[in-house]
């Protein structure tokens, strides 16, 4: 399998430390309020993956923190928790609001067919962990005490911006966030490890430790939680290409310095989804849920759907009336794979290519919406129902979009004969034909109306493919 790799930035070949075993970590939730859509669709991505690479034969662990202390308002340090935060927008303490904000996550995903991950450990069972880390880092030299607070020390480090496409000035938090920056710091990169003190003294939730009744920093609790549940070596680390900095920055020069070795050897961020405001962000207060969009008659698997017919390395923007072409094509599916009659037995030997060419979909570096393409591939395909239904339903092991017995949700949608890929190939075929006859107009026209559907054509050597793509 290809996938791009954020250390590098460059498209790699996927081999695991340990040969057939991955072990996977995903920057969980920060539980301060509901994950929007934009932060879901970095989870469906990241469920896409672990279920592709299950798919292909490996043996998986996938490991998830839960942030319910020490994210501040600030990546510069400076701010205040936003668990504290939004406990007091409530009235309910801290540890109230994470609980009821953990399991609104979590059945959101249950909504999105998004599999729970392995382990899923919240921050606050692991302080000692924390403490013992940070002890190491302090003893190594790679991190000092000032002011009360346990730093990281960058300047100890080769490179600090392994990520290779950021430069100092521009990046450095405290300038990035335009906010007062922390006395404290020998270095604007330097971060915290553990505060015990801070202008917000109101912080609910403090913990023994050897500098002093204090809370971890933010970016400690992946280090930790992965190594604790995923060993010293990880495979792929995933998260929104938000984290990569400083976030997955810092994980990297703590985590590295404690092991003293390399950690995690692939990265895989996934692009924002955007509004019409820009970037969806739970800070902004007024934001998209997957109940808003159950409250106005969308089934989740559609968004689920909506993701996938996007490659997950570019932005995507979020709009009702892409999302209702997606609805519409969603139920034109299901119509027709409820038609397959399931009378008969697979052909194993005729369903075997059919299989391959998902899997060589995936395994270039997770090219979902040309995974998508195969499913209607397989129903134009020259074999019998009982052999498409089979095959559909194991590339929906990794799609999950809940293809096979699965009613329409639209009942009112148009019939079956309606349906979305002969409609799609009918007029491909009557552009070619306006084109031929130099009828620019009419193949203008038909270009942009399959625009409108989301679909965007490839001249291939095979003649004009098309698949899904967002914008
Ligand atoms: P948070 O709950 O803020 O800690 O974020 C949870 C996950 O969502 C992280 O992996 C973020 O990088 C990701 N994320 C945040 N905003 C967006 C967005 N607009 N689109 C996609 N992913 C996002
Ligand atoms: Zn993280």
């Amino acid at each position: 399998m290809i996938l791009y790799n954020s250390l590098g930035q460059t498209r790699q070949e996927f081999v695991p430390h340990t040969e057939g075993k991955v072990n996977m970590y995903t920057c969980g939730p920060t539980v301060y309020h509901y994950a929007h859509i934009g932060n879901l669709r970095t989870y469906i991505m990241e469920d896409v993956l672990e279920k592709y690479l299950r798919f292909a034969g490996y043996d998986v662990k996938r490991v998830m923190n839960i942030t319910d202390v020490g994210h501040l308002t600030s990546d510069a340090d400076t701010g205040e928790d936003k668990m504290l935060a939004g406990a007091r927008r409530e009235h309910k303490t801290v540890l109230e609001i994470a609980k009821f904000y953990t399991d609104a996550f979590f059945a959101d995903c249950e909504k999105l067919n998004i599999k729970r991950p392995d382990v899923v450990e919240p921050a606050t069972n692991c302080i000692d962990e924390f403490i013992e880390m940070i002890s190491v880092l302090l003893e190594k030299g790679y991190a000092y005490i000032a002011g009360g607070n346990v730093y990281f020390d960058t300047s100890k480090l080769d490179s600090y911006y392994v990520f290779g496409n950021m430069n100092e000035d521009d990046l450095a938090v405290g300038v990035r966030d335009s906010v007062e920056e922390d006395e404290n710091k020998r270095s604007k990169a330097d971060f915290v490890l553990w505060f015990t003190k801070s202008k917000f003294d109101s912080q609910e939730l403090k913990w023994e430790s050897p500098w002093g009744l204090g809370y971890p920093g933010w970016h400690i609790e992946c280090s930790s939680i992965s190594c604790k549940h995923n060993g010293e070596y990880l495979d792929i680390h995933c998260g929104g290409i938000d984290n990569a900095f400083p976030h997955h920055t810092n994980e990297i020069a703590q985590s590295e310095a404690y092991l003293g070795h390399k950690w995690c050897k692939y990265w895989f961020h996934v692009l924002h989804l955007n509004d019409a405001r820009g970037k969806m962000s739970k800070s902004k207060g007024d934001f998209l849920t997957v109940s808003l969009l159950e409250s106005k008659g969308y089934n989740p698997i559609v968004y689920r759907m909506f993701c996938l017919q996007s490659h997950y390395r570019k932005p995507l923007t979020f709009t009702y009336d892409s999302l209702d072409n997606t609805a519409t094509a969603y139920d034109k599916l299901i119509k027709r794979i409820a038609a397959l009659s399931n009378d008969g037995t697979p052909d194993l030997q005729k369903a075997q290519p059919l299989i391959d060419s998902f899997k060589s979909a995936l395994d270039n570096d997770l090219n979902t919406s040309l995974g998508l393409t195969c499913v209607y591939d397989v129903l134009k395909a020259d074999v019998d129902d009982a052999t498409k239904l089979y095959v559909i339903g194991e590339l929906d092991k990794v799609l999950s979009l809940n293809l096979i017995g699965n009613e329409p949700f639209n009942k009112e949608s148009d019939s079956a004969e309606n349906e979305i890929s002969s409609e799609i190939e009918e007029l491909i075929e009557k552009r070619t034909k306006a084109r031929l006859e130099k009828d620019w107009t009419t193949a203008d026209a038909i270009r942009d109306k399959l625009k409108e559907m989301n679909v965007v054509l490839e001249d291939t050597k095979d003649g004009i493919k098309w698949h899904f793509e967002n914008n």
